[in-house]
């Protein structure tokens, strides 16, 4: 059954680069497992899946040592300060930076870990005041700011697009994020990249793959509905 979903997933993925006229190599889809059980990553770890997104620093921290070392380790939800020290040695990428504080918390556990740790900087395009994430226009001032410490390194931008019944209402989302990347990117500040756009989840990846997306998030499309009540 996962490998169905997986393999489906992977198929949209394709169809979305070919219609886009991207190549495949261009999109890196995040299995997200939160809430889910080891075994289940595992499983997809065996179809070839490397890269696996939490968003909570406890869960991710109890699975790591369950499942393989070559897993690539993507911390999605909102980051507390205090917390960042668990994962500081072990994640590949937090895709949740919006403030300065939490930026130069990241920067003091990184250099303990004598390491670099990228980041993207989450922006609420849609304006929604349930969710985190910084505004567009505070975003450039935020990504001079972390340039500016040299054991992190802006390499993108990263949304979570409102739940929408149509995908294709988030497609503004998407492109005004595209755009702020571009924006930003011709800044050229030092230490800064915009490679990467992590945008696109269940509902919605193939827009935003359409629309540039090179991580898209994608966690009820693999390994089912989740069940908070039982699972969390
Ligand atoms: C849960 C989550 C996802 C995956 O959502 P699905 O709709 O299950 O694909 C993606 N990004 C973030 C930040 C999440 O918290």
């Amino acid at each position: 059954m996962i490998k169905d979903d997986y393999e489906a997933v992977e198929a949209n993925i394709e169809k979305a680069c070919r219609k886009a006229g991207r190549s495949r190599s261009e999109v890196t889809l995040i299995a997200v497992s939160k809430t889910k059980p080891v075994e289940m990553l595992r499983e997809v770890y065996g179809l070839g899946q490397r890269d696996f997104g939490e968003n909570k620093v406890q869960e991710m921290k109890d699975k790591i040592p369950q499942l393989p070392d070559d897993i690539r380790w993507h911390l999605i939800g909102h980051l507390q300060r205090n917390k960042v020290k668990y994962i500081a040695g072990t994640v590949a990428m937090i895709h949740s930076v919006d403030t300065w504080e939490l930026a130069q918390t990241i920067q003091k556990e990184a250099a303990k870990h004598n390491r670099v740790i990228p980041v993207l900087l989450e922006v609420n395009v849609a304006g929604e005041d349930s969710k985190f994430g910084l505004t567009v226009a505070d975003t450039p001032a935020l990504v001079r700011k972390i340039a500016e410490l040299p054991n992190v390194r802006v390499e993108g931008l990263m949304t979570v697009a409102p739940y929408v019944p149509d995908p294709e209402e988030n497609r503004p989302v998407f492109r005004t994020l595209r755009q702020l990347s571009v924006d930003i990117a011709g800044e050229n500040i030092d230490n800064v990249n915009m490679n990467v756009l992590s945008m696109g989840m269940t509902n919605d990846y193939e827009v935003a793959i359409e629309e540039g997306a090179t991580l898209v998030r994608v966690g009820t499309g693999i390994f089912g509905a989740r069940n908070y009540n039982v699972e969390n």
